[in-house]
């Protein structure tokens, strides 16, 4: 016999009892790809010259791989990373509002593109383009899937097979794969680096620019800064050369922030540092592209603003359609739209998070360490720096306050909390595990102390 014919068959493997709670997760068919995968790769090693592997350790292998199937589904989790835009756990926590709204027009029919009372065909999203051009004081507004698709839409309507006048030092990549001079390839624009990484005058700009030249684009560097011996150009006067020389200026701002964050901010001067859309509007930007699910607080989204034409052209881009978005987005985030026009920021989450003051979290902190009763002493009341997230504001931290949790290797109490349900994700500092306050949401301490409670010795 040999060691081939040694392996178990399939349907063995799917049977085994040890499988059971897979088999009722995943359902059978997933469970038999899964064990016909790892019978598979088992044959593989056995024709190099492996020896055979018992049944047993094949079902394990299968159970394994169905665990972590099953813990990569979707499922709510409690941030206590004290990073509030975490695109890993989902950036914005959408407001209750926006919910409701997805619950009401997600179960049936609606007018997405639609006039209800003319009974005629209109643009998806136009309703809420125009609040949101309204909102930052544009001429018009135009929701694409995500940022980087405005961005991409912006350069490839805009200057096809022209040059793009980036500044060295913002040739940056955000996160996630979105690197400046790739997209600018990608959209059929020809990049032109100006300056240098950390010095870029009006000057540069200018010498750059000829008849070749499609567009300015200026970068927010996000996530990275120059220190030091540098200097880079105000918007304004770069908005002053491009219209001088007739040439569209757009600029990339990443965080869609549209209201002062200002001192009530826990970290004041800091925050108040991020410009908003308007005041890139106002320096003369012609277009200005964001987020919707940063610093803006809505779902997923992009959008560009600026002047009716430009907004017009891009709407009018065949890559328009390619990146338009879909009824979910536009459902939850026309309430976003009317907290802002209702001057109501306590009805978006992100803003709740980043104005919390930092007594209250330190009270919510010791009121933590106070319910865990004796097992409060393996934790300790920490003073920390939270933060935006994002890609923006990485200079900005948030004076935060966090529960320190310190018994045992900090890495196994990590992935303890982990496997809690909801599952509950701290950061670890030297040899403590952090559960920040700022990013645990109202209405969750419960949750996180029942997590926290069993991880404790008593
Ligand atoms: C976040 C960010 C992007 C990418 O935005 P997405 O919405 O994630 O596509 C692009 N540019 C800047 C400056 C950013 O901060």
């Amino acid at each position: 016999m040999t060691d081939l014919s040694r392996l178990p068959k399939v349907q063995h493997v799917v049977d085994a009892p040890e499988l059971v709670r897979a088999r009722r997760a995943l359902g059978r068919r997933s469970v038999t790809e899964l064990a016909r995968r790892a019978i598979a790769e088992c044959r593989q090693r056995v024709r190099a010259g492996e020896p055979a592997p018992d049944e047993r350790e094949i079902v394990a292998r299968v159970a394994q791989a169905a665990d972590a199937r099953l813990s990569s589904r979707l499922q709510r989790v409690i941030n206590a990373t004290g990073v509030v835009l975490h695109t890993n756990l989902g950036r914005a926590p959408l407001p209750a509002a926006s919910l409701a709204q997805l619950g009401e027009l997600g179960v049936g029919y609606l007018n997405l593109e639609l006039d209800v009372e003319l009974g005629r065909r209109v643009r998806r999203g136009a309703a809420a383009e125009a609040t949101l051009a309204e909102l930052v004081g544009a001429q018009a507004g135009l929701i694409v899937n995500n940022n980087a698709a405005a961005v991409l839409l912006s350069i490839g309507a805009l200057a096809p097979g022209r040059e793009v006048l980036v500044s060295r030092g913002e040739l940056v990549e955000i996160g996630g794969g979105f690197r400046i001079p790739e997209i600018l390839a990608r959209s059929g624009a020809v990049l032109v680096e100006v300056g240098t990484t950390n010095r870029t005058r009006l000057e540069d700009y200018a010498r750059a620019m000829s008849e070749r030249t499609g567009l300015i684009l200026r970068v927010h560097p996000s996530n990275f800064k120059v220190t030091g011996f540098s200097e880079r150009p105000a918007l304004a006067g770069l908005a002053r050369l491009a219209r001088s020389r007739g040439v569209p200026l757009v600029k990339d701002l990443g965080g869609g922030l549209i209201v002062e964050l200002g001192s009530s901010v826990a970290s004041g001067a800091a925050l108040g540092a991020e410009p908003t859309v308007q005041r890139c509007l106002e320096d003369g930007a012609d277009l200005v592209c964001f987020s919707l699910d940063k610093l803006f607080g809505g779902p997923q989204g992009g959008a560009v603003v600026g002047s009716d034409d430009l907004v017009a052209k891009l709407a009018g881009d065949p890559l328009a359609r390619a990146l338009r978005v879909g009824k979910l987005t536009l459902a939850a985030l026309e309430p976003v739209l009317h907290a802002y026009t209702q001057g109501d920021l306590s009805a978006i989450v992100v803003h709740t998070l980043l104005r919390a003051p930092l007594e209250r979290l330190v009270e919510r902190v010791e009121s933590w360490r106070a319910q865990l009763g004796a097992r409060g002493r393996h934790t300790a009341l920490v003073r920390t720096d939270a933060a935006v997230g994002g890609g923006t504001l990485a200079e900005a931290p948030l004076p935060s306050a966090a529960l320190g949790l310190s018994c045992g290797p900090p890495d196994e109490l990590a992935s303890a909390l982990r496997r809690a349900c909801p599952p509950v994700l701290g950061r670890i500092a030297g040899e403590v595990l952090l559960l920040d306050a700022r990013t645990v949401l109202p209405g969750e301490d419960e949750l996180l102390l029942r997590a926290v409670q069993a991880v404790l010795p008593a």
